[in-house]
């Protein structure tokens, strides 16, 4: 059982400190039990066990010979038959209160005994060490749970770090391993060019990212993406993974973060990579369960670290996380990692450029049409293509063949897919089209309208983390000054996913659930918070904090009675419904263009740039380059991170600019 906890706790770690505890009380345990069972067995070997009566018998017919009576039973040893011939056995009987036994066993001659037999080995086995052993076992396992899930730091493991710095002297990774996220690799050159040559920018007084986080769904090549950096700048690599920190004792892990930018400074220009950030950096208090005074310390250690140190001296500390939206807020302020790329999924183009990566070095028929399978693999991320093309080897080599042909690279993929799709990654051609169809709709309605935000891409890639760059338009007061008709626009343009379902389809389906919840929270706002209606007047009708959804019975506490309730509903229902005709009437009006468009963004899977424009008007996009410069700006966090999982149809379009 321990072995399998083992296992789970810790997926590559050699867990020596919590493995030897437990063979230590697994060892006294067996001990114990090997006491007990030679204690149970001492004074003799196998004994018959006999009835009362059955030992009466033979003590009548003069066969005992010799009997030893302690509280609990008599043995002893008699001339039992056995296949006819009469042995000498030892016995065994379980004593009966019969107050003429010994009269009868002085009047035989018989030779016994009385003992007195303490079963304290057994009293205190039962009573003590088991259900000792058992809390021990149980409080164990229950700590390594509460660490966070990480590993199997257990009870004695303090003062023995298992988050190891690795160092890199020269990976030998550069950006030509690196394919499909051409994006990504754009905004770190300028990285590779400043460890380069660190003299060059320190005496332009030029200011220097201190901080650098990847994000991105796991796969995606953001530790690929660190080392590519490390190798095409050829400097020193210094990687740890935050998930190492969670199960260590407090203390262990802050110093360890000293330990590890000592060593870096000392060898700058280098890169210190932290990954899995995200089980380090999660908010602080996020967990009721376990204090986690661990990560706690070690995250306060690498904000004073990033902060105590000037980046001019050539240390680029980078970061990767697949959850951007659990990050303590206090690593994203200026001077921290206050600069995010994006590590999105690849497209069809960047998916053939990862393929060509990983067949580099293996032997590949010349039939192979690697494009096929880039389109037949949407969804699928570096890592996926990595390992399908890794698996089509191996059934090459099963096969005898000499070369990767189509059927092996077809069957790898129909594999790795099986899997995928039980995680929900992959959709049928069927849902791919919808989703088209359904962000076209969103897309062209933004481009119609006067008083929307230029798109900037159009995508149906199923993005792993659904919150990024799926920006949320409610409008918050605090933050915006925004117009009726901006939101009312807004609400259209929301309305476009399914609008543009109904037209195709004649039917809807639910992937518009986000969609509607947005369009709800707008239109009651519009009402009740901002005086947009003309049939409610310039009324606040809701107290901020005590949106019915805080508090659903306490409507006392807002302004209004049961009447205007009913014509708030009235109201905001109204106003949904004709933005909703209108989006309607806009599609219907540009259903060529959906059609086209919806085709295209069906066979590239993300429209951006000019190819955006070549739809929807030059003017109706953001500009590619533009794009970029806007990242180097912290993103505002998600309002509320959603599930991608309720919501079938993806909602990809990115309307932040
Ligand atoms: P992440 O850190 O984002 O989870 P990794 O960098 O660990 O992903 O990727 C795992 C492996 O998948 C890499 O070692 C590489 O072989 C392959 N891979 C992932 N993304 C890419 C990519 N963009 N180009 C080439 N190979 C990739
Ligand atoms: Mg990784
Ligand atoms: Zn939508």
């Amino acid at each position: 059982m321990s072995d399998t906890q083992e296992k789970k706790n810790n997926k590559k770690k050699s867990a020596t400190p919590a493995k030897r505890f437990n063979f230590s009380l697994w060892y006294l345990v067996a001990v114990l039990l090997a006491l007990f069972i030679a204690q149970a067995y001492m004074g003799g070997g196998k004994s018959e066990p006999l009835s009362y009566s059955r030992f009466k018998e033979l003590l009548n017919e003069d066969a005992v010979k010799r009997v030893i009576i302690t509280q609990e039973n008599i043995r002893g040893e008699a001339m039992i038959d056995s296949a006819g011939v009469s042995v000498l056995t030892p016995f065994e009987a379980v004593r009966v209160d019969d107050p003429d036994l010994v009269k009868q066993l002085e009047e035989k001659g018989i030779d016994f005994e009385g003992r007195f037999e303490s079963d304290w080995l057994k009293g205190f086995f039962f009573a003590w060490v088991l259900p000792l052993g058992i809390i021990i076992l149980l409080w164990s396992f229950l700590i390594r749970r509460m660490g966070g899930g990480g590993g199997s730091g257990g009870l004695m493991s303090f003062g023995k770090s298992r988050a190891k710095v690795y160092m890199e002297s020269a990976t030998k990774i550069n950006f030509k391993d690196v394919a499909g996220i051409d994006e990504a690799v754009e905004e770190l050159k300028e990285v590779v060019e400043f460890l380069k040559q660190p003299a060059k920018f320190r005496a332009l007084g030029a200011q220097i990212p201190k901080g650098v986080m990847l994000v991105g769904p796991p796969g995606t090549g953001k530790t690929l993406l660190a080392k590519a950096v490390a190798g095409e700048a050829s400097v020193p690599f210094f990687s740890i993974s935050g998930s190492d920190f969670v199960e260590m004792f407090v203390g262990v892990g802050a110093a360890r973060v000293r330990d590890l930018f000592q060593q870096a400074q000392a060898k700058a220009p280098c890169i210190v990579f932290i990954d899995e950030l995200d089980a380090l950096g999660k908010a602080r208090g996020a967990s009721p369960w376990a204090s986690h005074d661990e990560r706690e310390q070690t995250l306060n250690a690498l904000l004073v670290e990033m902060d105590g140190f000037e980046s001019s001296k050539g240390v680029i500390i980078m970061a990767a996380t697949n959850r951007p939206e659990i990050l303590d807020m206090a690593l994203m302020r200026p001077g921290r990692f206050d600069r995010q790329v994006v590590v999105d999924p690849p497209n069809i183009d960047g998916r053939e450029a990862i393929l060509k990566v990983h067949i580099r070095g293996k032997k590949i028929s010349k039939d192979v049409n690697l494009r096929l399978i880039a389109a037949r693999t949407p969804g699928f991320v570096g890592a996926d293509l990595a390992n399908s093309i890794n698996e089509a080897a191996l059934l090459a080599a099963r096969r005898g063949k000499k070369e990767i042909e189509m059927p092996e690279l077809e069957e790898a993929i129909d594999r790795e897919m099986t899997g995928l799709e039980r995680r929900s990654r992959v959709l049928t051609p069927k849902t791919k089209e919808k989703i088209a169809y359904h962000e076209c709709g969103h897309a062209i309605v933004g481009a119609k309208l006067p008083n929307t935000d230029p798109v900037h891409r159009v995508s149906i890639i199923p993005r792993g983390t659904a919150t990024l760059g799926h920006t949320l338009y409610l409008p918050s007061e605090e933050q915006y000054l925004i117009s009726k008709q901006e939101i009312i626009d807004k609400i259209k343009v929301a309305l476009g996913g399914r609008a543009a379902e109904e037209i195709i389809y004649g039917e809807i389906t639910s992937g518009a659930y986000s969609d509607l919840q947005q369009v709800t929270a707008m239109a009651r706002a519009m009402v009740m918070d901002y005086g947009m209606s003309e049939k409610l007047g310039q009324v606040v009708y809701r107290r901020r904090g005590h949106t019915p959804r805080d508090n659903p019975f306490q409507t006392q506490d807002d302004y209004y009675g049961e009447d205007t309730a009913q014509l708030i509903d009235q109201e905001v229902k109204e106003i949904i419904d004709r933005c909703y005709t209108e989006a309607l009437q806009i599609l219907r009006g540009n259903q060529d263009l959906l059609r086209n468009m919806a085709a295209e963004l069906l066979k590239v899977e993300m429209l951006e740039g000019d190819k955006l424009a070549e739809f929807l008007g030059k003017d109706r996009i953001t500009d590619y380059s533009e794009h970029i410069q806007t990242k180097d700006a912290p993103e505002p966090p998600a309002e509320s991170p959603k599930e991608d999982d309720d919501d079938s149809v993806g909602h990809n379009l990115d309307k932040s600019g």
